[in-house]
């Protein structure tokens, strides 16, 4: 990441005689708040200068891929995770989504492609659902399976096709998905049978 250095000594206030002077002679109260200002100031300067950081858009996606994680009592090593929105997620190819897992020498990726029609117009349920599928490439390392559970479901959500479908249809099939999300041995469910 870019970050912009405010260097002190450029300033000149550290170095200016009056406040070399200060050192030598005993500072009257007055003048010490002076210069306490002054530090203040220059402290709010340096982070008037640096930049400003935005929000990750996709961090509660993840606060609650975590959360999940956490109820399943799954670790998850987020550290040097690269969460990003991007125009191209993959030169040459029109992926929504891409995730990457950790591998040596390089972190955990997931990139969503936010000019696309499928995360523009996508409902929240798609946009969940391919997050949390991009997630389970990235933290999880799993490949994708497009089995099928009895009554013809999908019995994942690492199926290539992330429709959010399977995270619309009620609270007792989105617990399954994710469930299964975390454990792929996770039972068929009475719903499926
Ligand atoms: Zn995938």
């Amino acid at each position: 990441m870019k970050h912009t250095h405010y260097n002190h000594s450029n300033s000149g206030i550290l170095m200016s005689p009056m406040f070399t002077k200060f050192h030598g002679k005993k500072m009257p109260l007055r003048n010490s708040f002076v210069v306490f200002i002054l530090m203040l100031l220059f402290s709010c300067q340096e982070d008037a200068v640096a930049p400003v950081k935005e929000p990750n858009p996709l961090m509660g996606y993840l606060e609650s891929f975590l959360e999940e994680a956490e109820k399943r009592g799954v670790e998850i090593d987020t550290s040097g995770l690269v969460l990003v929105l991007v125009d191209v997620v993959y030169p040459g190819a029109s992926l929504c989504g891409l995730g990457n897992k950790r591998l040596p020498g390089l972190p955990p990726e997931v990139r969503i492609c936010k000019i696309c029609a499928c995360w523009v117009n996508g409902t929240s349920y798609y946009r969940n659902e391919l997050l949390f599928h991009e997630f389970g490439h990235a933290l999880l390392g799993r490949l994708h399976d497009n089995g099928k559970l009895p009554n013809g479901s999908k019995k994942s959500i690492m199926n290539e096709s992330a429709s959010g479908s399977s995270f619309w249809q009620g609270e007792e099939r989105l617990k399954y998905y994710i469930d299964e999300l975390f454990d792929p041995s996770t039972p068929v469910p009475d719903w499926a049978k």
